[in-house]
């Protein structure tokens, strides 16, 4: 007899999303991955590293090269002298540092200001350690984050904050005054930020990334967490990074060397060399602005309104002028009768809030978006 630990929480919503696509052989706009090839340079450096015989366990905390290349990015992007021996661990992917430093700081009955809609893996982590979500829904249809009401809600239990820029699912973005807020907020307070950016290089519009990793300040307090699949196109890695003070990363550690141990060697190697090319990084976002805008003036010609998105894979539209149904509902419907995936708002929302909104990924070649678009006139 198994208790479950996550009683409530049932199979992921991109799981779900995806066989749904598969089934109907529809065009998968829910999940978010890209359909196109990622640079064949770092799989060509990839292969090198293997028949070379980098075929062993790399160091528990990451390739040390790899580390003290990620220092050098973080130092030329941020003005943030970081140690790489004491503050980077190269982990299984974005998500898994997330897990990892929910796990690393959480007790029983902590609280956690988490922002609706959220990302599906964060409440779940929170739970599984025992602690509380304490959920605050960002304003719709901007996504801003009210500030008044996390103040409101910050009692002696708040442990942690977890915040996410460029935003999944909104494609919202903070900016400087979120990074006062929060800097307020936390002021001499036990409280610690989990920062979430995998969606780093992934902004819109000339706007900056306001990375913790600009304010050494909160990144005392922070982990923020990375992921070479969302920077370089290839999402099936599963590999990524967390930054921490070295305080915090020795928890991360801990819990980390019993879990993972250490991450696949051969792709390190590769990451460490490519690091080198700064263009492949720096070049990313106007590559991806250029398939929204792509994508978004192809949907002019549909029903549907887009909500504005200056970062990540996605972008919101809504459909209340046209239908009254529930997101969900239309989001199974769009699979079935017109062949487009995408994924229903609600399902970032505990209380499964319906907006009428549904998250297209747009990280897709061109011939998709057009096809997907094409379809979606009909409805
Ligand atoms: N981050 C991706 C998304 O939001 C999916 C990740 C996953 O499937 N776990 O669609």
């Amino acid at each position: 007899m198994i208790h479950s630990k996550l009683p409530d929480t049932g199979t992921t919503i991109f799981t779900v999303m995806s066989q749904l696509a598969l089934e109907y052989n529809a065009i998968n706009l829910g999940q978010g991955f890209p359909d196109f090839m990622m640079s064949e340079a770092l799989i060509a450096l990839v292969n090198s590293a293997m028949l070379k015989g980098y075929n062993q366990y790399a160091h528990m905390n990451g390739l040390p090269l790899l580390r003290e290349k990620l220092a050098q990015k973080v130092k030329k992007l941020y003005n943030n002298s970081i140690n790489p021996e004491t503050q980077i661990t190269i982990t299984p992917g974005g998500t898994y540092g997330i897990y990892t430093a929910f796990t690393s700081i959480l007790e029983k009955d902590d609280e956690v200001i988490v922002f609706e809609p959220a990302y599906d893996s964060y409440i779940p982590n929170i739970i599984i350690n025992g602690a509380k979500p304490i959920l605050i829904q960002l304003q719709f249809p901007s996504f801003n984050i009210p500030w008044d009401e996390v103040k409101q809600k910050i009692t002696a239990k708040t442990k942690a904050i977890i915040i996410n820029s460029p935003h999944n699912p909104t494609g919202a973005v903070i900016n400087e005054n979120d990074i006062e807020q929060l800097k307020q907020i936390v002021y001499n307070k036990n409280i610690f930020i989990i920062s979430d950016e995998v969606y780093e290089h992934l902004i819109f519009d000339n706007i900056p990334h306001q990375s913790i990793l600009r304010y050494p300040e909160l990144l005392e307090k922070s982990f923020v967490c990375f992921s070479f699949g969302k920077t370089y196109n290839c999402t099936g890695w599963k590999i990524g990074y967390c930054i921490a003070s070295p305080l915090l990363m020795k928890e991360f550690r801990n819990v980390h060397q019993f879990n993972c141990f250490s991450c696949n060697s051969f792709v390190q190697y590769a990451l460490a060399e490519f690091l080198d090319n700064e263009d492949a990084y720096l070049s990313l976002g106007k590559f991806i602005q250029n398939k929204r805008d792509y994508f978004q003036k192809l949907m002019e010609a549909t029903k549907f309104k887009a909500i504005p998105s200056h970062g990540s894979y996605f972008q919101c539209y809504s459909y209340k002028d046209f239908s009254n149904e529930n997101d969900m509902e239309l989001a199974i419907r769009l699979t079935k009768e017109c062949g487009v995936t995408t994924v229903p708002l609600s399902s970032f929302y505990q209380s499964k809030k319906d907006d009428k909104v549904l998250r297209f990924c747009f990280a897709k070649k061109e011939e998709t978006l057009k096809e997907a678009a094409e379809r979606l006139i009909k409805i």
